[in-house]
């Protein structure tokens, strides 16, 4: 995927060499590892976020950092394969991947959350220690946010968990991966205040902690998908992503100005 971005696949020299080409700019990928239902992989989140990166990149002549593939996922721990990392621990890896490059020359930082949402308050306070400490420029990038107008043209719901947005879009970046055969819906509700979509009209928090009787619950009714992955298809996913990644590469651009 883009082979020649990513960071880790570069010599020093060659990172070195980059750095300028690249006007100083790298995109930080951070996910999860948390399940995504019967249908989706655990790596779902930070698959989708690498496939944003590298394609955002790759058209941008900007680098990679190596995922982070952990993120904040206590409400997933129901189920087997979510790995969790505390808040704390979080900022601090990230915060220390920034300062890491911004010490070898990079100065703009795109951290793109695949863990849509859930990671973006520690992200925020990563974002702002870096401008304050190192005087980096630092944005974040999530699917949710950049996707607002877009859902709705393809008559997706409420953004969820392993719903049709995810489903649609790891079935176009990785088909091999995804068991949409498996898939169970689970309506969203009428919406009450406080909703994780960013797009919903009311009022919006974009994250409501759940506890786990209520991911229990989700579990029981579709194995862990909120939302209807069965108004997935491949080709919405192409859709998004495109959007997606032209969103990306107005972000780096606007980034670099
Ligand atoms: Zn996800």
């Amino acid at each position: 995927m883009h082979d020649g971005v990513w960071l880790q696949n570069l010599t020093w020299e060659e990172v070195r060499d980059r750095i300028p080409a690249s006007r100083e700019t790298v995109i930080v990928p951070v996910g999860s590892t948390e399940q995504h239902g019967p249908h989706l992989p655990v790596g779902t989140d930070t698959m989708v976020a690498n496939a944003l990166a590298s394609a955002g990149a790759a058209e941008a002549g900007v680098l990679v950092a190596p995922p982070l593939w952990f993120g904040w996922s206590p409400h997933h721990m129901v189920l087997p394969g979510t790995i969790t990392i505390r808040p704390e621990v979080l900022v601090e890896l990230v915060f220390d991947v920034v300062g890491s490059l911004h010490h070898h020359g990079f100065r703009r930082f795109v951290l793109l959350n695949g863990h849509r949402i859930v990671n973006v308050t520690w992200l925020q306070i990563v974002g702002e220690r870096a401008k304050r400490e190192l005087g980096a420029r630092v944005v974040i990038f999530d699917p949710a946010f950049m996707s607002k107008e877009f859902a709705a043209s393809e008559g997706w719901g409420a953004v969820g968990h392993a719903e049709e947005i995810e489903g649609s879009h790891m079935w176009h970046c990785y088909p091999d991966l995804v068991k949409m055969d498996r898939a169970v819906d689970n309506p969203h509700r009428s919406p009450p205040l406080y909703h994780v979509d960013p797009a919903y009209p009311g009022d919006t928090l974009c994250y409501v902690p759940s506890t786990a009787a209520e991911m229990r619950a989700a579990v029981d009714a579709a194995g862990g998908a909120t939302g209807e992955p069965s108004k997935a298809s491949p080709e919405g996913g192409a859709r998004y992503h495109r959007h997606l990644v032209d969103r990306l590469v107005a972000v780096i651009r606007a980034l670099q100005a």
